[in-house]
Parts: structure tokens; sequence; C-alpha cells
């Protein structure tokens, strides 16, 4: 078993190999230098979504989530401190349904915030509602 992890980075998208102890000393890109972590989570589109979702080694907690929706935007900030406890064994994403239409129609989000779990590129776990980051924390440890 490799004790190397694949991380796409945020930024330029690049696949780094880093190596399984060393994910928590703030790795950098080996292409374009940025911070693979940098809690925050990363806007995902129909550009980005396979490369960051499908070739990632650590799980991916996707938000599905829309700018007119209130209970989005009320959790949009736990999401982000969530974000920062769970990098880097986790990433941590959000899809814009209203601008990323097809992403909401090829996983079925019938309602937001969505919050879908990815493993390996497949989807593990789904939450529809709006969670506080200490719940979101819980959910995901409860999933994988
Ligand atoms: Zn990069």
């Amino acid at each position: 078993m490799s004790d190397n992890q694949h991380i796409v980075c945020p930024g330029c998208g690049a696949v780094n190999r880093i190596a399984r102890a060393r994910l928590g000393d703030h790795p950098n890109c080996g292409k374009c230098h940025q911070p693979l972590f940098q809690g925050r989570p990363v806007e995902l589109n129909a550009v980005n979504f396979e490369r960051q979702v499908g070739r990632s080694d650590i799980p991916v907690l996707v938000d599905f989530w829309a700018p007119w929706c209130g209970p989005c935007k009320m959790m949009a900030p736990q999401f982000e401190q969530a974000a920062r406890r769970l990098e880097p064994r986790l990433r941590l994403a959000k899809v814009d349904t209203e601008a990323e239409q097809a992403l909401g129609a090829r996983f079925g989000i019938r309602s937001i915030p969505t919050l879908a779990l990815f493993r390996g590129g497949r989807e593990i776990a789904r939450q529809a509602g709006a969670m506080g980051a200490a719940d979101i924390e819980r959910w995901v440890q409860n999933n994988l």
C-alpha cells in the first residue's frame, strides 16, 4: 500500500503526490507553489469537478448550494469552519447549483443545501439541510 496520497491543487488542478505523514505540514503545489490546503472550500464547476473529486485520494465533501438560498448562506461560514478543521484529512468544496445546473442535475440535487461525501470518485453519503460546523464534522466521521 502506498503512503503517498494524490492531492489535487485547488488553484491549478495539478495532481500532487504527498506522503501521508506530510499532509499536515502545509504542503505546496509542485506546479504553481500555492498551498494545497487553504482552510477554505474549493469552488467546483463543470471544468474542475471531475478532477478534484475523481483524482483525489482524500475524501471530498461537496456543498451543493445556490446564491438565492437563505439556509445556504447561513451554513456557508459553518462550512468554512468545518473546512479549517477537517483539512487535510478531507477536501471541502462547493458547487453553486445555479451557475452549474448540469452538475446539480447530474447528481439529482432536489433541495439545497445538500452535502454529498465522495471517496474514490464515488458518492458514499448525502444529507440535505443546513448544518452547523460541529454537526458537519460529526456527520462526516459517521460516514467515513
Ligand atoms: Zn497548483
